[in-house]
């Protein structure tokens, strides 16, 4: 989690560049954030608990003269969201100022010993640890040594940016977490994603694991933990430069949500011949497997429907963060396809390096080119959702669904239907969205709920598992995706007068059955809100979603997705930071 900028270079505000550049990157933390700017052979430092829009920034400290800052933008882990907690750290001379991504695992040893020779902590972070260390091994060595060194000590899977004020250099190193380094005419750029260098330059260089890089008048690479200068392979990449403004919306999950029409009908014209690709290699694969996490491992879930029902093909899926446990059997015939919306999800990167050991094949559907999975995968697929920035996904869930349902299709040659049938759901999301409006006395029976329960078959269980997160997400209140088949084995239990109950109900060969389901529950008073292309009696509420066929999973969680979106805005919360969450999770 945590998003890391630093600058080193002609423009004499590097603080300023430093806070446009957390700017772009605070959706991977904002609990509080910090800049460390070098000036007169000193630090000074800004530090805020909350996002960044909220604090009174001291305007001084942005009209210092400075050409090197480095700034963070937190998702606590260790010690609490406070200021002292807060990045950029430094060790006792105040002379090495530092941000840090990940969890340093063997803090607490380290922290005693250091305490042992004289060093005072002001925090309660596992981070402040890294500057005393080098501290200490600046008394025998120069700063990239002591870096080196350093962060040789630390377990974990971790990514740093250090700078010294008795330097005109910024120093990275990292073991896990990313970090894109970016070179412009007149700068050097070091961040935690591409997103937010793409303004300045698109000559670019993603940092591999186990590396460390010395950005001064020019970039070295090392190796870690030897210290072998390795080759400096800067690439230019090819993406526009993405905006990061919400435009006419007043937030980015609603212009997101807005643009998930466009991206499925791009997916249904332009991926034709990628998925006939995927298809065959699915088909040669002895054991397939989808692994995701939250929303990703959801798609992944409605995957394996697609996959029986289309294809005929059993695809096993599991959330990435339990896979770890689930290897044994693995061989170098099976293969893994990851799901991820950044691309950096720790919990998917891990399993990933150990089906590397066993030689198995890795495919990446992710959303960001560049990044850890897609790097480490033997063919990838890029969601082409363009940047996600609300920390609840939506249009990277539709793309994965769609491209899941396209690849399903080629695996029986028909890939037009597939295509066709998305062509159809695209328009259907559009009329969706121009009725968002009508959703009003739903979105206030739910504000006031404390409990909403969600249910559906077949693929729609994929369907209440995502939409129940959503709600979850950002309107925290207390939501359950259920198969329709198990309310009567526990959960009926929890409806009485009143609970809301969202009913997925599409014209497939679920229906029946999952209006049974409903009637259940609205004989123990529920209420129900029905979403179908058809107005059962039954239902209080009828949300209509038009028949997709086989896509109709991507169509019936938009009005989920809006009605989230407004019970948040109504009871005043941030949709695009909720709490406790961050965007890109790069910590186990
Ligand atoms: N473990 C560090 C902390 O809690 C870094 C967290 C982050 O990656 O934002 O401060």
């Amino acid at each position: 989690m945590c998003g890391i900028f630093g600058y080193i270079g002609k423009n004499s505000n590097a603080s300023k560049e430093v806070l446009n550049g957390l700017r772009i990157l605070e959706y991977r933390g904002y609990d509080s954030w910090g800049i460390a700017t070098k000036t007169n052979k000193k630090f000074v430092i800004e530090k805020h608990v909350g996002k960044i829009d909220e604090a009174k920034t001291n305007s001084q400290f942005f009209d210092l003269l400075s050409t090197l800052s480095i700034g963070h933008t937190r998702w606590a882990t260790h010690g609490g969201v406070t200021r002292e907690n807060a990045h950029p750290h430094l060790d006792c001379s105040r002379t090495i100022a530092l941000v840090h991504n990940g969890i340093v695992e063997n803090y607490e040893e380290i922290k005693k010993q250091l305490v042992k020779r004289g060093h005072i902590f002001h925090s309660a972070t596992d981070t402040e640890i890294i500057p005393h260390l080098i501290e200490e091994g600046m008394k025998t060595n120069g700063f990239a040594t002591a870096v080196r060194d350093a962060f040789n000590q630390l377990e974990g899977m971790n990514a740093i940016v250090v700078a010294y004020a008795g330097s005109s250099e910024i120093i990275a190193a990292k073991t896990g977490s990313p970090l894109v380094i970016g070179k412009s005419k007149d700068a050097l750029y070091i961040a935690s994603d591409a997103s937010s260098i793409l303004p300045h330059t698109k000559n670019l260089l993603f940092l591999k694991d186990n590396t460390m890089a010395i950005l001064g008048g020019k970039v070295e690479i090392l190796s870690l933990p030897e210290g072998k200068k390795e080759k400096v392979k800067f690439e230019t990449v090819s993406w526009e430069e993405e905006t990061s403004t919400k435009g006419a919306f007043s937030h980015f999950m609603l212009k997101e949500i807005y643009e998930q029409p466009r991206i499925i009908r791009n997916i249904a014209k332009t991926y034709k011949d990628s998925v006939l690709d995927l298809a065959k290699t699915i088909k040669n694969a002895k054991g397939t497997f989808f692994i995701g996490a939250g929303t990703a491992a959801y798609a992944g879930i409605a995957g394996t429907y697609f996959f029986s029902k289309t294809a005929g093909k059993h695809v096993n899926m599991s959330f990435a963060s339990e896979f770890t446990y689930l290897l044994d059997f693995l061989t170098s015939k099976s293969l893994i396809i990851a799901l991820s919306q950044s691309g950096e999800t720790i919990d998917v990167v891990e399993p990933l390096t150990q089906v590397k050991r066993k030689g198995g094949t890795i495919v990446a559907l992710v959303n960001t080119q560049g990044s850890t999975i897609y790097r480490m995968s033997d063919k990838k697929l890029l969601l082409g959702a363009g940047i996600e920035q609300a920390v609840a996904s939506t249009k990277a869930y539709t793309a994965k669904l769609s491209i899941l349902l396209m690849i399903a299709y080629a695996m029986k040659h028909d890939v037009e239907n597939a295509s066709s049938q998305l062509m159809t759901t695209a328009l259907e999301i559009e009329r969706i969205l121009k009725e968002s409006k009508k959703l009003k006395p739903i979105v206030d029976i739910l504000t006031r709920s404390e409990h909403i329960y969600v249910i559906g078959r077949g693929v729609s269980y994929s369907s209440a598992l995502e939409a129940a997160l959503k709600i979850k997400e950002i309107t925290y209140i207390h939501a359950e995706g259920l198969a329709g088949g198990e309310l009567k084995h526990g959960a009926l239990a929890l409806i009485s007068k009143g609970t809301p109950c969202i009913v997925f109900a599409p014209n497939d060969e679920t229906y029946q059955s999952i209006i049974s389901n409903a009637t259940e529950i609205k004989s123990r008073g529920g209420v129900i809100i029905g979403i179908s292309p058809k107005k059962e009696a039954i239902f209080d509420h009828w949300i209509e979603v038009k028949d997709c066929q086989d896509a109709v999973s991507i169509a019936q969680i938009v009005p989920v997705q809006l009605l989230s979106y407004q019970i948040a805005v109504k009871k005043g919360f941030d949709p695009d930071k909720p709490r406790n969450l961050a965007k890109s999770v790069t910590v186990k």
